[in-house]
This record gives structure tokens, sequence and C-alpha cells, in this order.
């Protein structure tokens, strides 16, 4: 059952009690014996809502490999309070009061809670959650598909530690894979799911010691370019056709630092950062003949999802835009809804099913910037591919985990009265002017514990560009801000040049086979273990494997 249809189902059953009619409890196969108890409780919706839920819930599918297709959503740094203020914000802009409203992810059936930490780290970086999430072991801070034997930064400590991802083993088993983030594609996230790296900062060789180099390391996105050849001599005896869709920022490391490489819609003189002069756009289109490299939103559009094999997208030089400012590109580049919906389309083309990693990346880029706007404008647009996904796929063979890799040091404070604006100061019940806090001064009820503190920058829908001013943290006199502006940046307590993750435990959202799964606390490499028995992967790769 497509999580869709509980709204559907709760509506139904609200519907039901509303009309009051016996007659309409015999057509109803939930109700029970005692529904006559409760019957004036069943029209009140907080009761039926939940009594649907259940009812949902409880046909869960546990068969190992009943998942054909798996979708990992990752939310980079979306810890709980941003879920939950990302939810007002969605319900508020529906003009709703937002409290009450759901995210997409929000009415999956299944919900836990990972434990994030590093094996070396107590509050965890991207790179070292992600290896967990996307391998099924916890490792160190800053270190990409490597167990914690690596030695961060060492080249020579890479050989004998490398992991097998999910995406991995769903390419040898014959499934299409893809990647998808609205950062730079060789960022910690998505390079976890294909790298093999001592350090998440290697994503081009202009970015590797020499040492490294002259010790063999590849950069990172010269490893996604060289996939295919790198995984089937690593792991003997399996053929693999490469990853099926790619789309992302980051064009700086596949081009040469030569202007006459860069893209029509370059923004820099020089676009490229290689300094080895290969140009890995062309090493991929040499590769995959038939596939399509684009940069823009008119080659994203022309695509064709059922002749199109391949793709590579690379849309901007650095990370792509924050959602509320994607406006401002220059040549337009696609929404990551829109993305998913473009990546599910060419996947489910192959009958053996798909491999799906989703990451928003700049929900952590804005809430470092200490602008909660963009932070939750991108949480609001995940929550749409994740509802595009639900559409475009069927819950009774495709499992959806939606979670994130880090939290952020985030809050949701005060007295706000219901349907404040969440953006807003705080205005208490009864009252329509805002609170005062004992300096005699308002204040948001969202704030940062630490980073770079207030920026008042109007209309600015680009969080970046706060670090172009000096760190002014510390309490502020907000009375004539405009708090709700896209450019205002929540006052923090501590001077820090960036806001930081922080270390508590995020949310873990699944549907469908081997969702049930996902319950309680756990480490965050579980959810490897999730995906691996809802789709039987490590034993649907062994049997592909073939004895040398
Ligand atoms: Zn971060």
């Amino acid at each position: 059952m497509k999580y869709f249809k509980v709204a559907i189902l709760s509506a139904a059953v609200a519907g039901l009690a509303a009309c009051g009619g016996d007659n309409d409890k015999k057509s109803s196969s939930n109700n029970n014996s005692n529904a006559a108890i409760i019957e004036n409780t069943r029209s009140n919706a907080w009761y039926s809502d939940a009594e649907a839920k259940i009812a949902a819930t409880t046909q869960a599918n546990l068969n190992r490999g009943a998942a054909k297709n798996v979708i990992l959503f990752v939310g980079d740094g979306m810890g709980i309070s941003t879920v939950t203020a990302a939810r007002i914000l969605a319900g508020q802009l529906k003009g709703q009061s937002g409290e009450e409203n759901n995210l997409s992810f929000d009415l999956f059936p299944y919900t836990g809670l990972a434990k994030t930490y590093n094996v070396d780290a107590q509050t965890p970086d991207s790179a070292g959650t992600m290896t967990a999430l996307i391998s099924g072991v916890k490792t160190d801070v800053g270190v990409i598909g490597v167990n914690e034997n690596i030695v961060r930064g060492d080249c020579t400590t890479v050989a004998g530690n490398e992991l097998v991802t999910a995406l991995e083993l769903a390419e040898i088993a014959g499934k299409s894979t893809g990647i998808l983030s609205t950062a730079r594609i060789t960022h910690a996230t998505p390079a976890a799911t294909y790298a093999k790296s001592a350090d998440r900062d290697w994503e081009d060789d202009g970015d590797m010691p020499a040492a490294a180099i002259g010790a063999g390391c590849e950069d990172i996105a010269s490893q996604l370019i060289n996939f295919e050849p790198n995984l089937e001599a690593r792991i003997n005896g399996v053929d693999v056709d490469g990853i099926e869709v790619v789309m992302g920022g980051g064009r700086r490391s596949f081009l040469p630092k030569d202007a006459t490489f860069n893209s029509p819609d370059a923004v820099s003189s020089v676009e490229g950062d290689r300094t080895d002069g290969r140009d890995l756009t062309a090493e991929w289109k040499t590769r995959y003949p038939s596939g399509n490299y684009i940069f823009d939103q008119s080659s994203f559009d022309a695509i064709d999802t059922e002749s199109t094999s391949k793709v590579l997208g690379l849309f901007n030089e650095s990370h792509m835009q924050y959602e509320a400012d994607r406006g401002n590109d220059v040549a337009g580049e696609p929404s990551l809804s829109e993305m998913t919906e473009k990546a599910i389309k060419i996947l489910d083309n192959n009958d053996n099913g798909y491999f799906l990693m989703v990451e928003s990346g700049r929900i952590d880029h804005a809430h470092h910037a200490g602008n909660a706007y963009n932070a939750l404008n991108d949480a609001v647009e995940l929550s749409e591919a994740v509802a595009k996904a639900v559409e475009l796929s069927n819950s009774d063979d495709t499992l959806i985990i939606v979670t994130a890799d880090h939290s952020h040091v985030f809050t949701i404070a005060g007295y706000p009265k219901r349907g404040n604006p969440i953006l807003g100061k705080v205005v208490g019940i009864g009252s329509n002017s805002p609170s005062l806090a004992a300096d005699g001064t308002p204040y948001t009820t969202l704030g940062y514990t630490n980073g770079l503190g207030l920026r008042d920058l109007g209309n600015e829908t680009d969080a970046d560009e706060a670090y172009n001013q000096a760190i002014d943290a510390g309490r502020k006199d907000l009375s004539q801000i405009d708090t709700q502006a896209p450019g205002f940046h929540q006052e923090a307590l501590i001077p820090l040049g960036s806001e930081t993750h922080a270390g508590e435990d995020v949310g873990v959202y699944a549907s469908g086979p081997g969702a049930a799964l996902v319950s309680g606390t756990n480490e965050q490499n579980m959810v490897f273990h999730v995906m691996n028995y809802a789709a039987d992967l490590v034993n649907k790769a062994n049997s592909k494997q073939v004895a040398p």
C-alpha cells in the first residue's frame, strides 16, 4: 500500500464516522465489535487518523528479497528539529497553521532512530556517516568507503580496507543504479556510494598531495568515471555495466584547469580544477558512446527516459543552487524532485530493478551558513522528491528509506502560539505582538547554538553570502528586522566560522518491503543491512559472480 493511500483511508474512516450510519460500519473491514463504544470518538480526526495508520502498518511485508527496487534519500544535516520546522513551514506555505502538516515521509509507516557518531568522533561528518549508511560499517570521520583501519590522508592505508556499497552490490546483481545530489557529485555523501578514499577532500587530482598521487591513489572524480573497470578489478569474476544515472553539481573536478574547457554556463573564468589535463566528461562519453552528458536545464529536459541508457549530468561548477535560489542559475538547472522523477523513469526500464541514492546536499550548507530559510526550503523540496518517488514506484516491490547523515545545532525554542510563523519572532498565546526576552527585545523561534551569527541580507536567496561578512555572534536587537526574509540568518551563541553538526540521533523513515525492520534505536550502519535484507543484495550479487 502506498503511503498516500493512508491519507485516502484516513479520510474514508473519518467520513464513515461523520456519516454515522450503522450500515457503513458493516462494510468496513477495520471495524471490530468494540466500535460502538468509541463511536463518537471515531469522528475525531486525531483518533481516526491514528487508527488508519495502525491498519496500514500491520500489512508489512518482511520477506527477504521482496524489494526489487531500493531508493535511499539522505537529507544532509536533516536532524529532527529540521524535519519538524520544515513540516511547519510547508504547512504554513499551504495556508495552514503548520504544526499538523506532514512531510511526505512523515506518513511512512515505519520510523526508527540512528546513532550517528563516527568510530573516532562523538559528532560525525558526512563521509563517515554515509559510509556507514551505504556500506553497513561504521568508520572514521573524513574517509570514504573504507573501514576504521584507515589512516585519514594516508593513501597507503586504503588497500585492503575498502568496503562494498549497496550501490555496487545492486550493480553486480544486474540492477540499474543511480546517484543524485544537489551538492558536488564528488562531495562526501554521493562519493561514499562509489569511491574509496583516505580523504573526502580528494575530489580531483588538484586537491591531492603529491605523495597520495605518487602512491597510486585515484581522485574521487576519476573514480566515478572509472567506476565500471575499478569495480570489476576489485572484485573477481563480476561483470557490470556502470552507473546508469549520475546527476548533481561539481563539474570543476571533471575538467582541466584550462579556460578552453569551460562549459557554456561557467561562472568562473577557469571552470576546471584538474591539473592532470584530463577531461573526464570526454572520457565518460568515450566509455559510454550512447550516453548523454548534460549540464543545463534544456539538455535535462531533452532527455527521453525511455530511450536513454546512461546520463551524466553536471549542472554546476561547484554545488547546485539552493532550491530558493535556483531561478538565479546561469543556464538553469533541475530541482531535486525533477531529477528524482527523471532518474526513476530511466532506472525502472530494467526488469531486474534498481538502486537509487538521492541526496539533498544543501540543507547542511544552509545550516552551516546559519540560514534556516534555505535549510528548510531545501528540506521541503526533499519531501517533494520523496513524494515523487512514492508516486512513480510501487510500495509492493520498492523499499524507500529517508534519513539524515547527522544533525545540526538548530533549535525550535520559546513558547510561540499555534500557527506562529516558523521563521518569525516568538508571539505567545493570546498575544499579537512579539514576546520580549529579559533584555527587552524580541527573539526568534529558530536559532543556532554556534556559527556566524546574525545577518540581515533581505531578499538574498544564496545563504553562502553569509561568509562575506565578519562573524557577528551573540544576542542582537531584532525589533526592526524581518526575520522571515530569505536573507535573515539567525543569531548564534558561540562565534564560529561555520555552524557545526550536532551529535544527537537522526530519524530513519521507511516504506515498502523490509520497512518494518526500521524500528527502535540502532547504529546508523543498520540502514545498509535493512536494504540488504529487503533486496537480498549480497546473495544476488554473489550469484552473479563467476569463478575466475
Ligand atoms: Zn556539514
